[in-house]
């Protein structure tokens, strides 16, 4: 998606260990219209397929989320929240994720009421690195019975080979911009295409 890419360009920063900080418009101050643009992005590419929610994970995946499920008539959009500690009542689904920018384990939950079996669910978030929060998300549809229908990824940096991983194994991953290099010394991004 050019926008984004144009905007990944002049606004973004590459920081040592491979992140990208582009909170200037995704991930902490928000370019609604953008993400609305996103959201019309996935839903071209997801047209016909059947969605009847989107899950995401917190925090950032929660507003471009949110703006997406506009373009999906509106369906619900559920957060996978970041727990302190597994309450084991056993209302909730629970995985681990480890995070990239925590360089951590923690655990992740969704309330069962939210995630059925026969959903069919398109997995939303920013970023896409080496998959792990993706298939935290995954893990969490597999165990409520849940159809993966497809992902909607605003930034996948590529050369982590999460992407590419997850499509191996047959997902449809859609990814608006895709950065195949990034220096932290030139500031230089290149993208794939
Ligand atoms: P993964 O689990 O695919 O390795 O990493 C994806 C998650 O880590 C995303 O939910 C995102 O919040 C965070 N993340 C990974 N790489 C970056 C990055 O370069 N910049 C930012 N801002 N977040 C990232």
């Amino acid at each position: 998606m050019q926008e984004l890419e144009e905007r990944i360009q002049s606004e973004g920063t590459v920081k040592e260990g491979n992140v990208l900080k582009v909170d200037a418009f995704l991930n902490h101050q928000c370019d609604v219209r953008l993400f609305d643009h996103m959201g019309a992005a996935w839903a071209q590419h997801f047209a016909g397929k059947k969605i009847d929610k989107i899950l995401t994970i917190e925090a950032s995946g929660i507003g471009i989320a949110c703006v997406a499920a506009r373009h999906f008539g509106d369906v619900p959009v559920v957060f996978a929240k970041k727990a302190q500690s597994i309450n084991l009542d056993g209302d909730q689904y629970v995985t681990t994720v480890y995070s990239f920018t925590k360089q951590k384990e923690f655990p992740v939950i969704v309330a069962k009421k939210y995630l059925n079996a026969g959903d069919h669910v398109l997995l939303i978030d920013d970023f896409l690195a080496n998959g792990k929060a993706l298939h935290g998300l995954i893990n969490l549809c597999e165990d409520a019975g849940a159809t993966v229908t497809g992902i909607g990824i605003a930034v996948e940096k590529g050369f982590q080979g999460g992407g590419d991983a997850l499509r191996a194994e047959g997902y449809d991953v859609d990814s608006l911009a895709i950065v195949d290099a990034m220096d932290p010394a030139t500031g230089e991004i290149t993208f794939r295409h």
